[in-house]
């Protein structure tokens, strides 16, 4: 018997007996899943994860998966780091939770000294939250109500680009570029100006034009630097996006970096602005920031945005917004000690050496294959775009459940297989998870 206890009531299964089919309906029954038709979840086979152990998920049979999508993309170290385990347990002795609303935690202020000192923005100033979507909404309605509070006028739109996710709340899917099934909703998504997505080669030349010639409406530019991930990892080189800060910065235009996938290292740096050359005056992160662990979100503004926000007490200045979970307590302890981790252990080296093995392989084994498309890798982010025929194969859902069924956890984006190993990815591994691919795509596409 495991450390994890069964759910009370439930008898467990005798030894050896799968009763990951009954896991399954249970779920169903109750649990209604993200992006997932409910229907059809059932058949899909889903892995129902018991627990696990560093980069490998166990399921309720005892069936081992590489977790070669580090759970969505939230996975830094792995699952169960002693670290990290031992620095939420410290934390739960001392409390896990008590609001920042008007008072202060210790561990937080913490955890926020020691970002402060590693994030691309000047003077940063933190203000937290739980998911990334609502640090996004944070971060429209800061950069709204600080033209508000400076006195200028107009300035209530944004600029996006094309291919853009910023998370799935109104505001959030505003400026987010639809598709994914959510055009339902296009009545409610307010209107912002559109520029190219990084599909198109000149996407930032053109952005900018759009701003020069907008800059009178513009509360704020949004965007993913480096690599627009939900778009199926689309890229454009880091030199491109310089001269976007520059143009904001000339257009007295406010930029907001969407660092939520790409942060805590995912593309080779601990922030993908410092590859590109960006000082946002709002930056947003999330999933890494726990190492995967735990809930947590931030918005980070530099001292230009924040400054514009001091005022009289009880005051119109004042940015009346606030989550019931912000700076969670047991959440900055993991995040603070995550933090400590990427440095000790020399995890971006280790990125980058994961990076060109994954770049070598793919160019040997899958960039040649017929039903390759294109391969985008930046980092440890990685989309191997296939090439279906026709629409409606499922080729992308096809070819991962292919890898499942051979260990190897994999989700696709459409026909973009997303290949996200965790950030201490061994060398085996990766040979592992291309191998396992090359036969993946071999049946999932006959
Ligand atoms: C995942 C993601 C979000 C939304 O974060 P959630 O925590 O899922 O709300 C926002 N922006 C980008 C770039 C993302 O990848």
């Amino acid at each position: 018997m495991g450390q994890f206890k069964p759910f009370s009531g439930s008898p467990r299964s005798i030894v050896g007996m799968p009763d990951q089919g009954e896991w399954i309906a249970r779920d169903a029954r109750v649990v209604w899943h993200g992006f997932t038709q409910m229907a059809a979840y059932p058949n899909n086979s889903p892995v129902i994860v018991d627990r696990a152990e560093g980069r490998e998920v166990i399921d309720v049979d005892g069936n081992r998966y590489l977790d070669a999508i580090s759970s969505l993309w939230v996975t830094t170290l792995g699952h169960r780091v002693p670290e990290l385990d031992a620095a939420a347990r410290d934390q739960i002795d001392r409390v896990a939770h008590s609001t920042l609303l008007g008072n202060g935690n210790r561990v937080v202020i913490e955890f926020a000294e020691a970002l402060a000192q590693l994030v691309p923005v000047e003077n940063p100033h933190f203000l937290f939250a739980s998911d990334g979507a609502a640090a996004i909404e944070q971060a429209l309605k800061i950069a709204f109500q600080y033209w508000t509070n400076i006195g200028v006028e107009g300035r209530n739109t944004y600029l996006a680009f094309g291919g853009a996710y910023h998370g799935d709340t109104i505001g959030s899917l505003s400026i987010g570029a639809g598709g994914f099934g959510t055009d339902i909703f296009d009545p409610l998504r307010f209107a912002v100006l559109r520029a190219p997505g990084f599909d198109t080669p000149n996407a930032i030349d053109l952005a900018i034009e759009m701003i020069v010639e907008n800059a009178a409406s513009l509360a704020a530019v949004v965007i993913e630097p480096l690599v627009q991930g939900a778009a199926g990892m689309e890229m454009l080189p880091a030199g491109e996006f310089a001269k976007l800060g520059v143009a904001c910065r000339e257009n007295d235009v406010l930029l907001i970096c969407d660092e939520v996938a790409t942060g805590f290292g995912r593309t080779g740096t601990l922030f993908a602005s410092e590859q590109c050359g960006l000082t946002p005056d709002l930056l947003v992160i999330g999933k890494g920031i726990t190492g995967g662990y735990l809930a947590m979100a931030a918005t980070v503004a530099n001292e230009r945005v924040y400054s514009a926000f001091l005022g009289d007490d009880l005051g119109p200045r004042t940015f009346y917004h606030g989550h019931s979970y912000s700076g969670n307590a047991l959440a900055a302890a993991v995040a603070l000690r995550h933090l400590e981790l990427i440095s000790e252990w020399g995890v971006l080296a280790n990125v980058n050496e994961r990076s060109l093995q994954l770049r070598a392989l793919l160019n040997e084994k899958i960039a040649a294959r017929p039903e390759v498309k294109a391969i985008r890798l930046q980092g440890l982010m990685c989309g191997v775009e296939l090439a279906p025929p026709l629409e409606g194969l499922r080729w992308g859902r096809r070819v991962c459940a292919s890898a499942v069924a051979q260990g190897v956890l994999l989700r696709p984006l459409g026909d973009v297989i997303v290949l996200m190993p965790m950030l201490t990815t061994t060398a085996d591994e990766v040979i592992r998870i291309v191998d396992v691919l090359d036969l993946a795509i071999a049946e999932g596409t006959r």
